[in-house]
């Protein structure tokens, strides 16, 4: 019987979920699958973005921890495509390969100052406090006063952060540098900046209604933007989510403000111009336009200009993919070109423009690296659903390897020195994790040294 050796890189929900529905699929071959990640601990955003205060979402890793669990996938933690490994590689020991890297740096918002000393991508402060390896330990947390630009769920992720007492987080798996960094924290106000009305946010109901309920933080929201006109107007009427956003934050606007030690300000019709040099170098205030609905849905510029002192400005106005060696990438939207999971390429190059785009053969994409980073988690289910229905169609071009058999993998990351984890290693630092957890009354505490996840994971501590 025909066999497929498949490489999965990126052990996110969508490389997982895709390893997962190739093993149930109806198929005429047998599979066998490595999958591959650059860190030493699977489960991509969900451990590494996912909030630590949403207990809920980041249960999710159980589901994805009982597919590989079940035994029929290899793990290969700690091994970086690009460096550990090449396309060629792959090639060799392969019939094909997904691509589930994700999206893990921050979009570029381009407006003055925002390179200024205190200004910071959500990204980064999110891998921070989620306790990713390839961040600093400490961070920044000297301003009184933060600005968060944009209006979706990250944005409020980071408000809430920055907002909450770090003896609320406590009961979370945040680790212990970001207990003291957030601790330690001066904070009062943090202002969220959206160039749009409360009618045209991104925010989910249930991540802003969960500010409401933050101990000691007072919910701020101003009567001026809630000015409808007809188009929010329907909005609110027509569609359930907006109406459900639109009656939370008209409660706000009832409920006395004043007694907290902290407040949480949500600030519409506000288009961040530029943020302000403090004449030392370092964010000093954030210079913003009012805007106007413009009677579709949008809005334009009213030309009155504000601003308001600040020591720290996050954006989060979105995520971008990375390009991987040897791999097409779409520089504009941050994804790996594709047709359905199929990944694109322009080609010969000796047909020059005329070449097109034309399926290469054997590699294919999955998650947000195929799709750019919107969706909940969820919808890397159907994606993989989609690239996985092309592979399994795709067998008569799929690549034939040199040296197929499993072990020739291993061999090959030995002979380069990789110190690679595997899913027993996981479970080494799992348990680990959970007992450090249970030393400190919680339920886990996670290791972010790289060094040290490794060495546990490879049971050489
Ligand atoms: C801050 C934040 C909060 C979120 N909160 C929620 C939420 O509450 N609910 C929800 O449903 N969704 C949430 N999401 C969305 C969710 O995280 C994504 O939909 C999902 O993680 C995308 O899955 P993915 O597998 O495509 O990418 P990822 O989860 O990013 O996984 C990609 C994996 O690829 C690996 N990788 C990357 N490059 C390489 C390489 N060169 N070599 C080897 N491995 C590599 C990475 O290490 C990573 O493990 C959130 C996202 C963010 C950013």
């Amino acid at each position: 019987m025909t066999k497929l050796r498949l490489a999965i890189v990126g052990a996110g929900p969508a490389g997982i979920y895709a390893a997962d529905i190739l093993l149930k699929a109806e198929r005429n071959f047998d599979v066998s699958i490595d999958l591959f990640d650059q860190l030493p601990a699977p489960y991509g955003l969900v451990r590494y973005g996912v909030a630590p205060d949403h207990p809920r979402i980041k249960g999710i890793i159980t589901a994805l921890r009982d597919v590989l669990d079940r035994g029929d996938i290899r793990v290969f933690g700690n091994v970086r495509f690009g460096i550990d490994l090449t396309l060629e590689d792959l090639k060799k020991h392969y019939n094909a390969v997904i691509f589930a890297t994700g999206a893990v740096h921050d979009a570029d918002l381009d407006i003055p100052g925002i390179d200024l000393t205190g200004s910071y991508g959500a990204a980064r402060f999110v891998s921070w406090f989620d306790g990713h390896p390839d961040v600093p330990r400490t961070w920044p947390l000297d301003a009184r006063e933060v600005a968060v630009i944009g209006n979706g769920n990250v944005a409020l992720d980071v408000a809430r952060m920055l907002a909450k007492h770090a003896d609320d987080l406590l009961s979370t798996e945040i680790p212990a540098n970001v207990y003291e960094g957030l601790k330690a924290s001066p904070v009062t106000d943090v202002h969220v900046f959206g160039r749009r009305g409360p009618t045209s946010v991104k925010f989910t109901p249930l991540e802003l209604r969960e500010l409401g309920d933050l101990p000691d933080v007072d919910i701020v929201v101003y009567d001026e933007d809630f000015d409808y006109d007809d188009a929010a107007r329907d909005a609110v009427a027509s569609n359930k989510q907006v109406f459900v956003i639109d009656k939370v934050l008209n409660k706000w606007r009832e409920r006395p403000a004043g007694a907290a030690s902290r407040r949480l300000h949500l600030h519409f019709f506000a288009k961040p111009l530029e943020i302000v040099d403090d004449g030392t170098g370092r964010v000093g205030a954030i210079r913003y336009e009012r805007t106007t609905p413009n009677g579709q849905g949008g809005v334009v510029g009213t030309g009155e200009i504000r601003e308001l002192p600040i020591q720290a400005v996050y954006r989060a106005v979105g995520y971008f993919g990375s390009p991987l060696p040897g791999v097409p990438f779409d520089k504009k939207r941050g994804v790996i070109p594709n047709r359905e999971g199929q990944v694109l390429w322009k080609g010969d190059p000796s047909f020059g423009s005329k070449g097109g785009n034309t399926q290469m053969y054997g590699v294919y994409a999955t998650g947000w690296i195929k799709r750019g980073p919107v969706g909940l988690i969820g919808h890397t289910k159907s994606d993989a659903m989609e690239t996985v229905r092309h592979l399994i169609n795709d067998l008569g071009n799929w690549w034939r390897p040199q040296s197929s058999s499993e072990q020739s993998i291993v061999d090959l990351l030995d002979e380069r020195g990789v110190r690679y984890t595997n899913l027993d290693g996981w479970h080494r630092l799992d348990q680990h994790e959970l007992a450090l957890g249970a030393d400190a009354g919680r339920t886990r505490v996670k290791v972010v040294p790289r060094d040290e996840m490794v060495t546990i994971s490879r049971g050489e501590s």
